[in-house]
């Protein structure tokens, strides 16, 4: 589980909110067939109700701040998306390619290093798209495919000025898997939305989705 993301994320003290804004710039381009005309409103939704998501997720948390000589202040986590057609911190690729006839032959929408997202129109829209903000936010996925041993990992998440959360994944019966050598392979997921993939079924608990504490706060410089 050593992926690491690397978003430019916005952070700015919005004092008149008592509250930090965390912004993204998303610009959108299309391919394999997808156009503006038929996905930019469909895609543009799913986005902006992802970023409502995270945002109800973290609605719960504070930010502490000290600035010397004055009183500290818990502050909100805001976060705010702007469609830009250039100078994006996050691209999305709307891609159309069609369902594959294969069922096992997936269509995966992914995000690469948090900042370039390829999104399928023609496998799952709506939590898939929570899910992939969650990684352009800095969230890990809480799932591991494919392993050998039937062990439960454990998987550990940093936050910023807050202790290392460590939790087990719980391996899905469902989903072990005969080779053609007789070796089995496991996964291993949280019932959440960070725990699940792509065209994989979303539980009906996706949207219980995970709390904000994995997210990363970068220290502000300057004033
Ligand atoms: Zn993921």
């Amino acid at each position: 589980m050593g992926i690491r993301n690397a978003g430019t994320i916005g952070v700015a003290v919005a004092p008149h909110l008592d509250a930090v804004v965390i912004s993204k710039k998303v610009s959108l381009s299309y391919q394999a067939g997808a156009s503006a005309k038929e996905h930019e409103a469909i895609v543009k939704a799913a986005v902006r109700s992802a970023f409502d998501f995270w945002q109800e997720k973290a609605s719960a948390l504070r930010v502490r701040v000290g600035i010397m000589g004055c009183p500290g202040k818990e502050l909100k986590i805001l976060f705010k998306v702007d469609f830009v057609d250039s100078g994006a911190d996050l691209i999305v690729r709307v891609d159309n390619t069609p369902k594959p006839s294969d069922p096992d032959d997936e269509l995966r929408s992914y995000v690469m290093g948090g900042t370039d997202m390829t999104f399928y129109m023609q496998a799952e829209v709506g939590c898939t798209m929570m899910h992939e903000i969650g990684h352009a936010l800095g969230l890990n996925d809480e799932c591991l495919y494919g392993s050998e041993s039937e062990a439960e990992p454990e998987l550990t998440v940093r936050g910023h000025d807050m202790p290392d959360v460590t939790f087990t994944l719980p391996l899905l019966r469902d989903w072990t898997q005969e080779g053609d050598d007789g070796g089995k392979s496991y996964s291993f997921a949280r019932p959440r939305i960070m725990g699940t993939y792509a065209t994989r079924p979303f539980p009906a608990t996706c949207i219980t989705g995970a709390p904000m504490r994995q997210l990363r706060l970068l220290p502000m410089t300057g004033g």
